[in-house]
């Protein structure tokens, strides 16, 4: 029993120096397959408005290794420059759909450096790796070993801009449920906490990121003293690249520990639309949760209720969700953001952050309860339409039944929303 989903486990791995001269070998002529696929590509549009297929990029590559001064390219496994022009394919798929801008040219320069094997480009043998054009398994520090059943359909082998090498195998793979709850809970993204839950617990950074910060300070200033193109230039730049990696892995692991506990504590998660922080400027808030954080908490909250069969609830932008009172339902007229504490008309005393956190997740309650139909509360002022300040009366008038059903306030789901 269990789910079957895609996964993907990524491990950092030591090439010998032959895999690693193969491995840049491959990374320059997919970046060349690339460029001068697209560069093929963009000629036909904007001189012919003729669109080419991933099929006739393909025989143009083909074309290309028999040629005297194309022919290295043959030296390199084949798979690898076919997912180049498909990842090509994709690209322009996307902007033709108007879903993405013109597919940009790949830089040397580019921090990161990738590429994708499919199933024919690699050997799986007895949890041991080996690429095309490798004699020797590739040589992979493995975390947690792969699970049983764990298959790689797809590997992808990366260089990050600190030199660290790394694979990444796509696997299928089997997830058992999360055993059944009825709890749930709202999270704010904060001021002076990271994030506050509707249960009151606030979550801090972890406690090395301002010690990190500051080392990259320095690390930087050092940066831009050094002369361009000079080798002490080049071994700061390493320094700098080095600590922001340290920064985005320890993150990162604090992050997954965090949605897997949120995820499996919960059957319901209520969050708010990453667009409403981009409606507040302010440096302070800012700075206390980076947009790459909030983003990457939402993206591993999404797939991982996907996984045990929970449920996540994202609120409309606009819902004012630090200014209304979880207790009366008024909205606060002005609700500055140094605010830490406020005590509304009714006479309820609100931390501001948790009672954020509780409003959304009720928000997240009456959404379900309407049956999957958004409807977010929206201040009247943005938008001056009466049925949207209809909309607003409704989601209030739920906000208050929620409350006064008294299931919301420990966080428990009340029952005509499990039973539904
Ligand atoms: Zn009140």
């Amino acid at each position: 029993m269990g789910r079957k989903v895609k996964r993907s486990f990524k491990h950092r791995f030591y090439p010998t120096r032959e895999q690693a001269a193969e491995l840049s070998r491959t990374f320059g002529c997919v970046r060349f397959v690339y460029n001068r696929a697209l560069e093929e590509r963009t000629r036909a549009w904007y001189g012919e408005q003729r669109r080419i297929s991933y099929a006739q990029s393909s025989a143009a590559l083909t074309g290309w290794k028999k040629t005297e001064e194309l022919a290295f390219l043959a030296e390199v496994s084949s798979v690898p420059l076919q997912q180049a022009l498909r990842h090509l394919q994709a690209a322009f798929a996307n902007f033709f759909a108007k879903r993405a801008r013109y597919p940009r040219f790949k830089s040397r320069k580019r921090t990161r450096q990738a590429v994708e094997y499919t199933r024919s480009g690699f050997a799986w043998r007895d949890g041991r790796l080996t690429l095309a054009k490798m004699a020797q398994p590739l040589d992979i520090r493995w975390l947690r070993p792969l699970p049983e059943s764990a298959e790689p359909s797809t590997v992808t082998v990366s260089r990050d801009s600190a030199g660290r090498w790394f694979v990444s195998l796509l696997c299928e793979d089997t997830v058992a449920p999360a055993p059944p709850t009825s709890s749930a809970v709202g999270i704010d993204a904060g001021i002076t906490s990271l994030l506050t839950l509707s249960t009151g617990e606030k979550i801090t950074n972890p406690h090395h990121e301002r010690r990190d910060r500051t080392r990259l300070a320095k690390a930087q200033r050092d940066l831009s003293r050094k002369t361009r193109g000079s080798g002490n230039r080049e071994k700061a730049r390493r320094r700098v690249a080095r600590i922001h990696a340290r920064i985005a892995d320890r993150r990162r692991d604090f992050l997954h520990k965090l949605t897997t506990r949120l995820v499996r504590e919960n059957q319901t998660v209520a969050i708010e639309d990453l667009a409403v922080r981009n409606l507040v400027k302010n440096h302070t808030l800012a700075r206390a949760v980076s947009d790459a954080s909030w983003a990457e908490l939402r993206m591993m909250l999404e797939y991982k209720c996907a996984w045990y069969g929970r449920c996540l609830v994202v609120i409309d932008r606009f819902f004012p969700s630090s200014k209304l009172c979880g207790v009366c339902g008024t909205v606060s007229a002005r609700l500055p953001l140094n605010v830490r504490e406020w005590i509304c008309d009714c006479g309820a005393v609100h931390d501001r952050d948790v009672n954020a956190a509780r409003n959304i997740l009720a928000a997240g309650l009456a959404v379900l309860a309407c049956g999957g139909g958004v409807r977010p509360q929206r201040e009247p002022s943005r938008t001056g339409r009466s049925s949207v300040k209809q909309e607003a009366r409704r989601a209030t008038a739920g906000l208050a039944r929620l409350r006064g059903g008294g299931g919301s306030q420990d966080g428990s789901l009340p029952d005509a929303i499990t039973a539904g």
